[in-house]
């Protein structure tokens, strides 16, 4: 597993170095809005400790913290209306899997059909 980068952009993101459009922050986790949105509704979610991927996360996390996260994907679901209608949530993971940002993350996705799973 590749050790965490502590300069990736969401760690500025957490540190305040830089800005972001936040749309929920609670004691584990802080989402805002993608910067480059492919749908209606594109939020990312992090969590505020360090972790490279959903594998770390998923390997190293406290079960506060993975609980944690995934009750806020709920929350923020509902908030943005999303959560009848339906939405994507989606970790991509190192280089096969796409990740750019190695702070691990999840997309949300709605707002619009979101399409077949892999293209
Ligand atoms: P990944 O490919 O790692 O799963 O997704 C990274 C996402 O972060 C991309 O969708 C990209 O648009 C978004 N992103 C990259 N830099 C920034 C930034 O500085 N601010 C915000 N809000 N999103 C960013």
């Amino acid at each position: 597993m590749a050790e965490y980068d502590e300069n990736n952009i969401f760690a500025k993101i957490l540190r305040g170095e830089i800005p972001c459009d936040k749309v929920y922050e609670d004691e584990y986790v802080l989402a805002f809005n993608d910067i480059s949105p492919l749908k209606p509704v594109h939020i990312l979610v992090i969590p505020k400790e360090a972790y490279v991927s959903i594998d770390d996360f998923g390997a190293n996390a406290s079960s506060e913290e993975v609980s944690g996260f995934f009750a806020a994907i709920s929350k923020i679901a509902a908030e943005k209306g999303v959560d009848g209608s339906g939405f994507r949530a989606i970790a991509n993971t190192g280089d096969d899997g796409g990740q750019e940002v190695p702070h691990f993350h999840m997309h949300i996705l709605g707002g619009a059909r979101v399409g077949k799973m892999v293209s």
